[in-house]
Parts: C-alpha cells; structure tokens; sequence
C-alpha cells in the first residue's frame, strides 16, 4: 500500500516539476511570430511585436519593452488596455450571467437597451456583435423598409455606400467595397449596391432620385481608407438628401462612434441624426464584440420575431459591458479629452514634423493618420522605425499612416508619442 502510495505520489511529482517546466520556458518574440505563421492562416501581415501585456495606453512584449498603443486594437481599445471597470464588470457578470441566447429574457439587457437609447437618441437598439454583423443589420434593414414602406417592388431595392468604403469581410461589405485587396477573388458578388464618391453630395443627389434607393451607407469619417475626412456640411447635405427623396441614412460609426473624432459621435459635428445608427468596437470595451443598430420606431418596426437575431448579441455579458462603455465615455469626459488631445497632437505635427516627408496632417480628435511622400519611405518602413522607438501604429495602403490611441490618453503621453513620431519623420533621409 505504502509503496504504491510513494510511486503515486512520485509520478504526481514529476507531472508538477514538468509543467512548471513548460510555465517556466516562455517562446522569444522571434519563436512566437515562426509558431503563428506555421499554424495560423495566413491572413493578416502584423508589425513584428508580439504583445502580452497592456495598461491604459501602453503594452509591454514578451521581452519586456513598453510600447505607446496607437492603434487600440484597431479602435476597440477606446477606454484603453484593462480599465479597472471594464476588468471588473467582465468578472463579475461572468461570474453571474453571461449568456442566455434570446430564446428567453435576460434581467440585463433591458437596462441596456434603455440607457443607450436615451444616450443617443433613438426608440430602440437592435444588438448584434461584431461591426459587419451590425452594418449588414443596418442594409437588411434599409431594403425591408424599402419594400414594406417605401413600397419599391420585390427584390429591386438598391443600396448605395460610398467609395473607399470600409464594413468589414462579409460577402455583402466585400459586395460593396471599391478595394480590390478585399473583393478580389471572391464573387460572385451581391446584386442592387452601388458606390458613389465620398464627400460628394452632386453624386449623392443625382443617384438617390432613383425611387428603387432605399438608403445611404457611410462612415462619418473613412478610417480603414486613410482618415478621410469630408468637407464641412457634408453630413448635413447627406441628411437633407436622404430625407428629401425619402431614403435611409446609415451612419456606420462603429470605428468613428464612442468618443474617438472628439465627440460623442462624428455626426455630432454637424448636429444631425441619421435614421441608423451603427456602433461596435469599443462599445464591448476591447474585452468582448459588442456592437447593434439604433433606429426610431418606423425603421425598427419592419424587424419581426424570426427574421433577424444572432446567438450572442444582447447576452447579458455584453449587455453589461455596454453599459459600462458608456458609463466610462461619460464620466470620465472621453470625448472631451479625445478633442482636446487631438488637437495638441495635430498642432505639434503641424508645427514640427517635415512636410516634404509627412505631406499631410488630418483628422479629428483621436482619429489621426499622415500621409507619407512615397520618394522618402514606405509607410510600413516607417512603422517599423516607430516601433523601435516604443510606439506602435499601423500603416494603411503604401502611404499612410495611422495615429488612434486610447482616448484615456493625457497631455505628457501625446507629446510623448508626438516626439517620436517627429524624430523618426525628421530622420528620414
Ligand atoms: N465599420 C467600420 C467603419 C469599420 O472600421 C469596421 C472595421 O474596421 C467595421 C465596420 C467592421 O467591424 P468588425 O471588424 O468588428 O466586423
């Protein structure tokens, strides 16, 4: 017994003392990148860092080095990396009630529902989760509208969305995208969408005086195209369109939403109300996808029980963290802070970096990139180069890049960052 005993215990022993092994040995940044490119699908080309750690705006690699995070996890992180709230609301609801499916009620996402409504505005919310679920939402519902209000005949309706446009991978954002890197090879494509120029209202009037349009979508602000932003009184000019020939505006501000342009939302700019309202990213707090629709009640009322839905979307998990976004973007005056830093940002870009290099400063709050001459550098080279000197960010086409760091960032962080940047610019040959 005793010696059966002491062999089990042995056995027992070597199994601790071999996984503390296994803890104890950690893969080099070098290791992990050969790993993910053996065992990963090879469809994305990430900066050569890899992360495991993050607080507020900064991340640490495997070997230690600190970095600035200027992207956020491509504007998910607006609150920043582990906000003390968010960490906590995710524990506790997860410890509770995480997720139901909307086969039966949830005591949480009522209260969801409700406070994000009366925050921006609108009758009801519809919760999906991740951006393109959301904004496909938002295109199935513009053509239901079509046919059951605006009564434009059976499977006619025509959807229009703006060149350069950017919703995300799904057959119908893929359908509808001007970017051959994200449609190529993948038809055949969905009929009755058509892309007209951004910020060009001419175009906008002329192609929604066809009675088989039932709506516009578009971003605010074009981020994964480069940070375009539209001349003033364009998104005033969009809403007079729409409602003059009686088709839905969708403002897709899943990436420009929550505080990131200095506002609450982009189209606060302009003080206008589109007729969907599209929010992600950053509304799950960078811990989970949480993302949906807001419409008034004449929109909204052509979803029936059974004809959209998602398993996830609205689960009290999410629902929760929602609220808790908005509660953060509130009480610690994000958008006001996402303005303010914004502007220090771009005026100490403006006023130092070289101009023959960065030939182009733009954006809005924290919603920032500058366009590279492409006879000095690529944009990646230069990411690169910004890397080694502790700030991460993230090229988009050969030529531009872009500055999105979490909207809790202060004063001594954006010089901070705006240093680097400068020195890496000014000290390209
Ligand atoms: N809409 C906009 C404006 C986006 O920038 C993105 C993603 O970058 C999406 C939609 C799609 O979001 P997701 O990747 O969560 O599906």
């Amino acid at each position: 017994m005793s010696s059966t005993l002491s062999r089990s215990t042995r056995l027992i022993k070597n199994e601790i003392k071999s996984h503390l092994k296994i803890k104890k040995r950690s893969f080099s940044s070098k290791e992990i990148i050969q790993r993910e490119k053996q065992y990963c699908a090879q469809n994305y080309h990430p900066l050569p860092v890899v992360l495991a750690r993050g607080q507020g705006v900064y991340v640490w690699d495997v070997e230690g080095n600190k970095y600035l995070d200027f992207l956020s996890g491509y504007s998910a992180n607006n609150f920043g990396h582990c906000h003390p709230k968010i960490v906590e609301t995710l524990i506790s609801q997860a410890n509770t009630l995480h997720h139901t499916s909307r086969a039966f009620y949830n005591n949480i996402l009522s209260d969801f529902a409700k406070k994000i409504t009366e925050y921006f505005g609108y009758d009801r919310f519809l919760p999906m989760n991740t951006g393109v679920e959301a904004c496909e939402t938002a295109v199935k519902m513009s053509r239901k509208w079509g046919y059951m209000q605006k009564k434009i005949p059976k499977n006619e309706a025509k959807m229009l969305f703006a060149t350069n446009n950017f919703w995300g991978r799904s057959i119908a954002a893929c359908s509808s995208s001007t970017d051959p890197t994200c449609f190529e090879g993948y038809g055949p494509f969905l009929p009755g969408f058509q892309c007209i120029p951004y910020d060009d209202l001419t175009a906008l009037d002329i192609a929604a005086q066809d009675p088989l349009v039932c709506g516009f979508m578009v971003e605010p602000i074009q981020g994964e195209s480069g940070i375009n932003v539209p001349s003033d009184g364009y998104l005033k000019g969009v809403r007079a369109i729409c409602s003059k020939y009686n088709i839905l505006w969708t403002a897709d501000e899943v990436q420009t939403g929550m505080g990131r342009t200095g506002k609450r939302l982009a189209v606060d700019y302009e003080d206008v109300m589109p007729d969907i309202l599209v929010l992600g990213k950053s509304l799950g707090g960078g811990v989970y996808p949480v993302s949906g629709c807001l419409a008034n009640d004449n929109v909204m009322s052509v979803i029936k029980p059974g004809t959209h839905g998602s398993t996830f979307g609205g689960n009290p998990l999410a629902s929760k963290l929602g609220m808790t976004t908005l509660d953060i973007l509130q009480d610690e005056n994000l958008a006001e802070n996402s303005f303010k830093m914004g502007e220090i940002f771009r005026k100490e870009l403006e006023d130092k970096i070289n101009k023959k290099i960065a030939i182009t400063v733009r954006g809005k709050g924290l919603f920032n990139a500058i366009v590279i001459n492409r006879n000095y550098a690529k944009a990646w080279d230069i990411c690169l180069k910004m890397k080694e000197r502790g700030l991460l960010c993230k090229q988009t086409h050969d030529d531009i890049i872009r500055f999105v760091p979490p909207l809790v960032i202060n004063e001594e962080q954006i010089l901070e960052s705006t240093d680097i940047i400068i020195n890496v610019i000014n000290g390209l040959k």
